[in-house]
């Protein structure tokens, strides 16, 4: 039953969104909130610019500018990529140009500077040293204290970077292509899927290129040639256009790193993250390919020979066999049907599950609010603290596809939280389908929610730039990929994944999926590594010819051949967002294994550890360095003992 929590007075408010239906209202909130920030971002930064040198006032109006700014970016950030309007969706997106450019004048204005520089830190609340190294840093990152000539190229540059940018996820979001099938290809497929896709005149059947289409198509087609043909499309979205777009954004980067000084993007990025620099990211990748190839090729050899009985001359698999062979080896060797698996995961069941296990673990509730929103389908609830009973912020559930919408699964934010000022407020974005969900994406749901939860827990600091998933960029996946670990508990899966006569998951079958995942993680791990090259050599190489880079360096860390004619790069979203960074997934993953050895894996809701963790890691948000996080969480420094001994078990 829905409630309004009714929270103490003097308790900070949640944002009041419009109704979904009133579009006025919608535009209204749009310009309120960015325009209106945007102003007063303005206005603060004059007040900020006006402070005497050494007025102790610097630093808390340095936040105040970030807490307005922030709040205009993530709403313009947000609704550019889930309002059902498109007019809406793309003034958002006009809007976060002018948020960008506002920013870029902030980072490069000597005289904010030379104010902050000033700043004493005395009397402050804890934190304000870290505050100001952190804005300094940034201030010279930006190229501040450069000359005037160098500061306007940089300036363009950055311009021009954001536009770049923002036409590379615009060309994946709108390039969305779609493949016709025969439909004898939907053999083997779920059900609800057939169901889902009616037969056209000519005999075929539409897949689009949304991952609830795509994905089970290559899972479970036996249609070699439709799934050569689904894939085919899938690895083109983007192509052509943004294989320009990609090649000029690295060009921009690359300047605006030599400009500042570096000698490359990558080692201007990895500055501030916990890797340090370029060529470490290099060593890693290197690193991780080579512990996990033993286990990469003795897997891959089990799916050749497995796909040789139906296709005797086959010599090697490409990545449109992968999944589908995959998927085979695991129904037949480890006996775990995805299908039959799927029966037990009713969508509407896994989101209340997922409520109920991380409020267990965290000592939370979730209280559901009858309170308006961008879309009928977004559920929201408040997050109260059970100890206290006080409500620590709001999320917003925004879990199926719809057109227009982004395409992948994220977590965005609505408000980062700020001590005694606003109320942390998180979104997940996520394209699942509406009926049955695969266990894939239930391990998907668990780790957006990692990044939810540490969103919201993190937002009661005073200083913006703490508040939320403020830490190193490749801790950030840390806490995500291992709340994964509890989608691969029976005990955990047990309490909400029931089929449709209300029986449990066996356990025994939650233990054949626990081997079956366990089989691939080698050619698993090479696949991320040929990706984090990419994104890593692209920055550093600027490769004349994108294509032919990305597929030497397929060959080089990936296990399966390549489809022909394809351009992975063009739909590769993250080289925008991650830029040479995606590392830091596989690099935070070395984390979460290391943080997740913690736990009893005999009792993972066992609550002394679990609470420890909220309050020492998650709480923290960016208030200290990540390393020194883990050391306390830990009681000793992070290592990769436990990643090793994971790929090699
Ligand atoms: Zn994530």
């Amino acid at each position: 039953m829905p409630t309004d929590s009714a929270p103490a007075a003097g308790d900070l408010q949640p944002v009041t969104l419009p109704a979904v239906e009133d579009l006025d209202g919608w535009n209204d909130f749009l310009d309120q909130q960015v325009l209106g920030g945007l102003q007063r971002t303005r206005e603060r930064v004059d007040a900020l610019r006006a402070t005497a040198p050494g007025d102790p006032a610097s630093l808390p109006r340095w936040n105040d500018v970030h807490v307005d700014l922030g709040n205009a970016f993530a709403v313009a950030g947000l609704l550019s990529q889930v309002h059902p309007d498109a007019p809406l969706r793309e003034r958002a997106e006009g809007y976060e140009q002018q948020l960008h450019e506002l920013r870029t004048s902030l980072m490069l204005d000597p005289e904010v500077y030379a104010v902050l520089e000033a700043a004493p830190t005395d009397g402050l609340p804890d934190g304000a040293e870290r505050v100001l190294e952190d804005a300094l840093r940034s201030f010279r990152r930006s190229g501040v204290d450069r000359d005037e000539k160098t500061r306007a190229r940089l300036r363009e540059l950055s311009a021009r970077g954001s536009d770049l940018g923002q036409a590379f996820s615009r060309n994946i979001r709108d390039g969305a292509g779609e493949t016709r099938v025969p439909a004898s290809a939907l053999e083997g497929l779920p059900a609800d899927y057939v169901e889902s896709h009616p037969v056209a005149e000519d005999g075929t059947v539409t897949i689009t290129t949304g991952y609830p289409d795509t994905n089970p198509f290559l899972m479970f087609s036996a249609d070699r040639e439709a799934r050569h043909a689904v894939m085919h499309t899938f690895l083109n979205i983007g192509w052509p256009d943004n294989d320009p777009v990609l090649a000029d954004l690295l060009k921009v980067r690359d300047e605006q790193a030599r400009l500042l000084g570096y000698d490359s993007w990558p080692d201007y990025d990895a500055e501030e993250k916990m890797i340090g620099t370029g060529a470490a990211i290099a060593e890693f990748v290197d690193r991780v390919a080579q512990d996990a190839t033993a286990s990469a090729e003795r897997d891959a050899a089990v799916l050749l020979e497995r796909a040789r009985q139906d296709h005797p001359d086959l010599e090697r698999l490409d990545v449109a066999d992968a999944r589908y062979y995959g998927e085979v080896v695991r129904r037949e060797q480890y006996d775990v049907d995805g299908q039959a698996v799927r029966a037990y995961f009713d969508s509407g069941r896994v989101r209340q599950g997922l409520l109920d296990v991380t409020g267990r673990l965290f000592g939370l509730e979730y209280l559901p609010v009858d309170a308006p929103s961008w879309h009928a389908e977004v559920a929201t609830y408040d997050v109260v603290l059970v100890e206290t009973g006080r409500r620590l912020g709001r999320i917003h559930l925004d879990l199926h596809p719809r057109s227009g919408k982004y395409n992948h699964a994220a977590q965005f934010d609505l408000v980062r939280g700020v001590a005694g000022r606003q109320l942390p407020e998180g979104v997940l974005v996520c394209n699942f389908g509406r009926t049955r969900m695969d266990h894939s994406e239930v391990v998907t749901l668990f780790h957006e929610f990692g990044h939810l939860l540490h969103h919201v827990l993190a937002g009661r600091h005073p200083w913006v730039r703490f508040s939320g998933v403020a830490t190193e960029w490749d801790f950030v996946e840390a806490p995500s990929q291992m709340l994964e670990e509890w989608a691969w508990d029976h005990g955990v899966l047990a309490g909400f994944a029931v089929d449709a006569d209300g029986t449990p998951i066996p356990e025994a079958l939650v233990d054949r999926m626990r081997a079956a995942e366990e089989f691939g993680k080698g050619y698993y791990a090479r696949t991320q590594m040929y990706y984090a090259a990419v994104s890593y050599r692209f920055h550093a190489e600027l490769p004349a010819d994108l294509t032919a880079r990305s597929r030497e360096l397929s060959d080089r860390y990936a296990v399966w051949g390549q489809v022909p004619d394809t351009h992975f790069h063009c739909g590769f979203g993250h080289l925008e967002g991650y830029g040479s960074g995606y590392y830091t997934y596989m690099w935070s993953l070395v984390i979460a294994k290391d943080l997740f050895s913690a736990f009893d894996a005999g009792d993972l809701f066992a609550p002394e550890v679990a609470t420890r963790y909220r309050d020492t890691v998650l709480a923290a948000g960016g208030s200290r360095d990540a390393a020194d996080l883990v050391e306390e969480f830990l009681g000793r420094p992070y290592d990769n003992r436990a990643f090793t001994a994971w790929l090699e078990s």
